[in-house]
């Protein structure tokens, strides 16, 4: 049975380093576009030359030649058992082609690490103010949403940092929300609390995963 894993969540949601340990844990690789797209541009391969290309324009690269580098890298013999991929899909048309890349390798599991955003801010290093006595916010205080001192309603200290983040998390919301929707109606999918401590979210994803082996 093949361990075929998407592994999908916000920035600052501890996916790279979860995706890490589960890969490690069913010795399967981690497929992490990131990396993949850094070493067909060091490497010099001609899909390479193609990403280092579009990079060069200052461009993204296209869901066409995403696809061609993960159906690359998902054809290498340490793949065949199954991997965790991290960072891709990230569009509709990439989790088609992905789908189309698997025909004949077995089922696709996806899990998503949630995260509430109160919580991702505090972890991207935006800072959380009481609103009533303008006390810092400590980290129980922004995983309660209240205030430790006072109970009043926390907002946004503001500076660049912190709308920058919720620019970011914002983007990625809007640009994921359709992916999700996707895989919900469509594969089998799964959710772990990514807001608790990683060793709890990493056994919450070993036993998912372990249940959708079954
Ligand atoms: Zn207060």
């Amino acid at each position: 049975m093949a361990l075929n894993i998407v592994l999908l969540g916000p920035p600052g949601a501890g996916k790279g380093t979860q995706a890490e340990r589960l890969a490690a844990r069913l010795q399967v690789p981690r497929v992490s576009t990131g990396d993949l797209l850094r070493e067909a541009v060091a490497q010099g391969t001609p899909l390479g030359g193609l990403v280092r290309a579009v990079m060069a324009r200052g461009a993204l690269v296209g869901d066409d030649l995403m696809v061609e580098v993960v159906r690359e890298r998902l054809g290498r013999p340490d793949a065949a058992a199954g991997f965790v991929l991290d960072g891709f899909p990230r569009t509709v048309p990439q989790a088609e082609a992905l789908d189309a890349l698997l025909a004949g390798r077995g089922p696709l599991t996806v899990v998503e690490i949630r995260v509430p955003e109160q919580e991702l801010i505090r972890r991207l290093g935006a800072r959380l103010v009481c609103g009533a006595c303008g006390v810092n916010a400590t980290p129980e205080a922004a995983a309660a949403g209240r205030c430790g001192r006072c109970g009043g309603g926390l907002v946004q200290r503001a500076d660049d940092g912190a709308e920058v983040v919720r620019e970011r998390l914002r983007v990625f919301a809007r640009e994921t929300q359709p992916l999700i929707a996707f895989y919900r109606a469509r594969s089998w999918y799964r959710e772990v609390n990514g807001a608790a401590a990683p060793d709890e979210v990493f056994a919450d994803l070993a036993r998912v995963v372990a249940e959708a082996g079954r």
